[in-house]
């Protein structure tokens, strides 16, 4: 058997490791290729822009897309804000009323808190206890000032997977611009923007084993065409809407990795499920007062939030620093505020300060989860008892 490394790394909802194979891909493009994509006039930036349009057909192909609906970004964070603010100023003089949901990730909450403060109205719809936002929710929340619409595909906490294709054919029914932030559910789950009637998509290479920093927006380009206002201005690169020269090694892995997820998915989703059923299993099985938050069936293979009621999540990682996991979202961890997305489900402050994400990747190894259940034991029984004896002593 395989020697154990520690700690081991289970949360691949914040990052994953980059894949050799795309680590390959990438390393000719800081040494010989370092052409600029947008240099016209020579074989180093034909080679270049080569590489790049290579990468773009293969990472719309992912999601169903043409080629020339893939704008690229900085990340996901980047995306959303150029859909979100884009189509609000673009459709300012439609509407200036925005619908999502309370479970969003921040670069969609936050974005829409900005929007809030330069006047536009931002509804934020209400979650049932596994994190499902209601269709009927989203029309009902539709009025005639309503331009925009933006309903993550899977929840990076709980892993819950929204319905899309209903919601955006719901949406395209009613002539609403659609977006969805789709982070966590490209190269997890079969994601197709014309089967699920998507206008904006949202998604990042670093989520799905390709490189930090490089992310993209699909853009719909059928007829009516969808205006989405710049947020970045200069020399107008990609089609005019984000300007600044392309990072093409990582524009290169992005590549690569979704080359990888098309075709791993399948096979790789089931073992990640097995992986993930077995410590979810294994931890439910041995830890009482334990349990899990999200979807019991509509949810990400990879992903598995559990509550460890009596037993505050930060102690526990204190006490298991061999295991990497993660409580609330890595982006608001350093907020002593409970998980927005546990508290939407209905959690109180206290199980939701006692719930940790594990997130299971293409790395993981079933010694690994057998490592983690006994490490997750063993840490809850050891911080509840503390905190009885704390109980009893003072
Ligand atoms: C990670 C993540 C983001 C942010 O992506 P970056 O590429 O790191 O900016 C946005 N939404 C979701 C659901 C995420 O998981």
């Amino acid at each position: 058997m395989k020697e154990l490394r520690l700690p081991i790394y289970l949360d691949n909802h914040s990052t994953t490791q980059v894949d050799s194979q795309v680590v390959d891909a990438m390393l000719p493009y800081f040494s010989e290729q370092y052409g600029n994509a947008a240099s016209k006039q020579h074989e180093f930036g034909w080679r270049a822009e080569a590489a790049v349009e290579a990468a773009r057909k293969t990472i719309a192909r992912l999601i169903g897309a043409e080629k020339n609906e893939i704008v690229f970004t900085s990340g996901a964070t980047e995306s959303i804000n150029l859909a979100l603010k884009g189509v609000a100023e673009a459709y300012a003089s439609k509407g200036n009323h925005i619908i999502t949901a309370a479970t969003e990730h921040k670069a969609v909450l936050d974005t829409c808190k900005r929007l809030e403060k330069y006047g536009f109205q931002i509804s934020i719809l209400p979650v049932d206890r596994y994190g499902l936002v209601s269709v009927v929710d989203v029309e009902n929340a539709i009025t005639e000032k309503t331009t925009l619409v933006s309903i993550m595909t899977a929840n990076n906490e709980i892993g819950t997977i929204a319905p899309i294709r209903e919601i955006g054919e719901m949406c395209r029914v009613r002539n609403i611009i659609f977006h969805t932030d789709a982070t966590q559910a490209v190269g997890k789950i079969p994601v197709d923007v014309i089967a699920m009637n998507i206008d904006l998509l949202s998604f990042s290479s670093h989520k799905m084993y390709g490189p930090k920093g490089i992310g993209a927006l699909f853009v719909r380009s059928t007829t009516p065409k969808l205006r989405v206002m710049p947020q970045i201005d200069g020399g107008g690169h990609e089609s005019g809407l984000r300007s600044g020269t392309l990072n093409v090694p990582a524009i290169v892995g992005f590549g690569e990795a979704a080359k990888l997820a098309h075709a791993a998915m399948e096979e790789e989703s089931v073992q990640i499920k097995h992986l993930r059923d077995r410590l979810e299993n294994g931890i439910l099985a041995q830890v009482p007062d334990s349990f899990v938050n999200g979807h019991p069936t509509s949810r990400l293979p990879n992903n598995s939030s559990i509550t460890f009621r009596f037993a505050e999540a930060d102690r526990m990682m204190m006490e298991m620093k061999d295991v990497a996991v993660s409580s609330g979202s890595a982006c608001s961890s350093d907020e002593p505020e409970p998980s927005h997305v546990l508290r939407a489900i209905g959690l109180n402050n206290e199980d939701a300060k006692s719930s940790i994400r594990f997130g299971v990747g293409r790395f993981t190894t079933e010694q690994e989860i057998d490592y983690v259940i006994q490490r997750v034991r063993e840490t809850v029984q050891s911080v509840r008892d503390r905190k009885v004896h704390v109980q009893l002593t003072h």
